[in-house]
């Protein structure tokens, strides 16, 4: 969970970039309330570690640890982008769209993040054990947790300065 600022700063701040000056004539169309959402979304998947942790507390330690395989397939993104489809052609509030694609968006840079920083995930579980990362080997937990909560921390200070030039959040503290 060390990575769980990563996982929620990654996706707001490309989405608020992409607002801000890609699409900026429409900004107002996509709230900052969206972009937290999108935030959510990119840590909804290590949610297995939470529900892991909680059966584990109750049932003992034969509960399998399932990190990665569930939550981690490309069968969530799909289903989530699939009712950002329907929602956007059959209901009326706009909302729910652009709710169920911000979680969409973050869950999806969530899995990409996994893949391409740190271990592996198996995309297509449980009908494949296929694994796939770009760093699989990195084992040596004092090494990774330090590369974490440094990642995170070096995310964490580059939003603040982001916020601070965009939005002067120095004035609230
Ligand atoms: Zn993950």
């Amino acid at each position: 969970m060390s990575f769980a600022v990563t996982h929620f700063l990654v996706p707001v701040i490309l989405i608020d970039l992409i607002r801000d000056h890609i699409f900026k004539k429409h900004r107002r169309k996509l709230p900052n309330k969206y972009i937290f959402l999108a935030g959510i979304g990119g840590m909804l998947p290590d949610i297995d570690m939470v529900v892991w942790f909680a059966l584990r507390f109750f049932l003992g330690d034969s509960v399998p640890d399932v990190h990665r395989t569930f939550t981690h397939t490309i069968f969530f993104p799909i289903a989530l982008f699939a009712l950002t489809f329907i929602s956007y052609k059959y209901v009326k509030h706009k909302w729910c769209y652009k709710a169920a694609g911000m979680i969409a968006i973050g869950w999806t840079i969530h899995l990409i993040l996994d893949v391409v920083v740190l271990g592996t995930i198996m995309p297509f579980y449980p009908l494949s054990e296929l694994a796939i990362g770009l760093n699989p080997t990195l084992g040596n937990c004092d090494l990774d947790c330090r590369v974490l909560a440094g990642i995170d921390a070096t995310m964490l200070i580059l939003w603040l300065i982001h916020e601070e030039i965009e939005h002067k959040i120095s004035d609230f503290l």
